[in-house]
Formats: C-alpha cells, sequence, structure tokens
C-alpha cells in the first residue's frame, strides 16, 4: 500500500527535496530532529528493512552510496553524522516505506533512545 512518500515522489504534496534521480529521492524531514535532517528513500515502494529481497540489492547499495553523497552535500563529512533506517514497531518506524535517515550537525548521543 503507497503512503505519504510516494505523494513525495509524484509531487502531490510539497517537499524540501535536496536530490534526485531515477532510483531514488531525498527531501527534508518534516519534523527534524538535528539541524541537518534528510529522508533517503528509493522510489520503488519496499515496505522496510524486513521486506527487503535479494532483488534490492542495487537498489540498497545505490541508496548507500548517495547517502554518502548526500552528507557531503550537506556539509556533514567531517563533522559526522548518522544514518538511520526505523524498522518496525519497536524501532518506531511510522512510515511503511523504507527510508534512511540521514541526522547531523550536532553531537549525537549513544545508545539511542
Ligand atoms: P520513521 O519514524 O518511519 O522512521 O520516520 C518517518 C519520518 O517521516 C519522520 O521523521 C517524520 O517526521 C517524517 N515525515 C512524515 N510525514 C512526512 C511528510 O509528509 N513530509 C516530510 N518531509 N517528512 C515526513
Amino acid at each position: 500500500m503507497s503512503t505519504i512518500f510516494t505523494q513525495v515522489i509524484n509531487r502531490e504534496i510539497p517537499a524540501d527535496i535536496v536530490y534526485e534521480d531515477d532510483t531514488c529521492i531525498a527531501f527534508k524531514d518534516i519534523n527534524p530532529q538535528a539541524p541537518a535532517h534528510v529522508l533517503l528513500i528509493p522510489k520503488k515502494e519496499i515496505i522496510s528493512m524486513a521486506t527487503v529481497v535479494p532483488e534490492d540489492q542495487a537498489v540498497l547499495g545505490h541508496l548507500m552510496v548517495k547517502a554518502s553523497e548526500i552528507a557531503t552535500t550537506l556539509g556533514l563529512s567531517e563533522s559526522g553524522y548518522r544514518l538511520v533506517v526505523n524498522t518496525n514497531e519497536d524501532a518506531g518506524q511510522s512510515v511503511f516505506h523504507l527510508h534512511i535517515h540521514i541526522l547531523g550537525g550536532r553531537r549525537l548521543t549513544w545508545p539511542p533512545g
């Protein structure tokens, strides 16, 4: 079932898009948890890490390469950043279209809450 992120992909709702290609799109989180908070999503409707199949390998590899490039573009490479993929209930996943949170611009605590 499609989510609000499909509406972002289809330009049916506004989003502050920072990167896009044929495979993925990245946009600023509407409720940022750090000075830099971008969501990077595949255009393919993958529900979560829990539903990933071997055929998703190229898409997931692409996302990781783009996450690195976007973090560099955001000026986060030297100071540091965190990539987060919340998966299902215990991790607090709220949108069931796989997404990588790119978080940075402040000191992030560990362990996460
Ligand atoms: P999750 O909790 O599933 O890991 O992350 C979902 C994220 O999507 C949250 O950080 C939330 O703020 C963000 N989000 C939810 N709806 C929208 C939206 O309509 N636009 C944008 N830009 N972000 C959204």
